[in-house]
């Protein structure tokens, strides 16, 4: 193996890595126990800076190793190579650490403040690449601005502060990056063989800003009571956001209809009769029957019903829907304040078990409770003041 490195004079590294272990050693071996925990804060201080230091070092030294041609004796074909076999990096972060040694020299300040431990190999490598991008058009001053910037901000808003001072620079560039950036969007929306739908994607600045922005607003502000993590709630309000694009009827037809959910269910599974068959979404998988109770509950659907559309539709009329809305204003369960426009219209009977689309047998339920009362086997029950009472199963 290849590890000695060729001959060397009279240098004083080896003596120095060992006193710098030693320290460790020292530093590894203190009961921290015995320390105040506040004063550990200072040591975090501390450690970081001399961890730019010794990267500074790192790269200060591969510049040599890679001009030298230091890795030629091992046979390896570059200082990356060399990297990669013998630190086990990543080709990236290889390459990446190549590329930043090698440009450090043009870039004196960003090399003087990782060498003092005030910025990290991150600010560096963040500056080392604006210059690249900018090539001539990165000037001296724009390292100046970069490097006291680098010193109060994190990588991320350094980062920003880069695409404002580039925008300066080359507002050209920017608007070519941006337009890059664009062209790699993509949406991949598949079904998995269980039938669940599994979505990723990538979108420029502007359409992720949109979506965000809408997703926030169907999200509304986080609610006492609301067990759901953060990615539970964007699914939820994605999903929430297209069923009332749906529900509101402005979306373009396909194939001479308004696009709606479709779902085909035999009489005898609706009604929950034992031994009957699931109910089938249209692009989804078979669905359980408590499933396609809900989605008929409100049938803004088309029940189609052993293989007819059900025509004789119990959908809450018109006159009904506002009696209901006038009368619950909002989510009936009971702490929830969802307003009408999230609710679906549930029969306390089901309409499949004989229950009528009439006032005194609807309530209105947003669409989590909605889910609760059918799916998850909650029971709602008219306590004698009328207020509604949730059980759990
Ligand atoms: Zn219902
Ligand atoms: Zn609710």
């Amino acid at each position: 193996m290849c590890s000695e490195g060729g001959a060397r004079g009279s240098w004083t590294s080896q003596e120095a890595f060992q006193q710098i272990n030693s320290i460790l050693d020292d530093l590894a071996g203190e009961d921290l126990n015995a320390v105040p925990a506040e004063a550990t804060g200072d040591d975090q201080i501390a450690l970081q800076r001399i961890g730019n230091r010794v990267q500074a070092e790192g790269l200060r030294r591969l510049r040599r190793f890679d001009s030298g041609q230091g890795y030629a004796h091992c046979g390896a074909l570059s200082a990356r190579a060399w990297l990669r076999w013998r630190l086990n990096l990543t080709a990236t972060t290889a390459s990446e650490r190549v590329a930043i040694s090698r440009k450090m020299p043009a870039l004196p300040k960003t090399e003087q403040a990782l060498a003092d431990g005030d910025i990290s190999h991150r600010h560096a490598t963040l500056i080392a690449e604006t210059a690249t991008q900018l090539g001539d058009k990165f000037e001296a001053q724009a390292e100046t601005i970069l490097v006291d910037a680098a010193k109060e901000l994190d990588p991320w808003r350094l980062q920003r502060a880069i695409w404002h001072l580039k925008h300066c620079l080359d507002a050209d560039g920017v608007l070519s990056d941006a337009n890059k950036a664009k062209s790699r969007r993509y949406l991949h929306l598949s079904q998995t063989f269980d039938g669940v739908y599994r979505i990723d994607g990538w979108l420029d600045a502007e359409g992720g800003a949109v979506l965000n922005t809408a997703l926030d607003s169907v999200m509304g502000p986080w609610l006492a009571g609301d067990d759901r993590s953060a990615t539970e709630r964007r699914a939820d309000a994605a999903v929430e956001m297209a069923r009332r694009l749906l529900d509101g009827g402005q979306l373009p037809a396909v194939a001479g209809q308004k696009p709606h959910l479709a779902v085909s269910v035999d009489m005898a599974t609706l009604s929950k009769e034992p031994g009957s068959m699931a109910a089938e979404l249209e692009w989804s998988q078979p669905i359980p029957a408590e499933t396609a109770r809900r989605l008929a509950c409100d049938a803004a659907i088309t029940p189609i019903i052993d293989g007819e559309a059900d025509r004789t539709s119990r959908v809450v009329p018109g006159a009904t829907r506002r009696a209901l809305i006038a009368r619950d204003r909002g989510c009936r369960f009971p702490g929830c304040d969802c307003p009408p426009a999230w609710t679906d219209a549930h029969h306390v009977k089901h309409w499949a078990d004989g229950g009528p689309t009439t006032l005194d047998n609807l309530i209105l339920l947003c669409r989590r409770h909605h889910r609760l009362v059918h799916e998850e086997g909650w029971t709602l029950e008219l306590a004698r003041d009328r207020e509604l009472v949730a059980i759990p199963p």
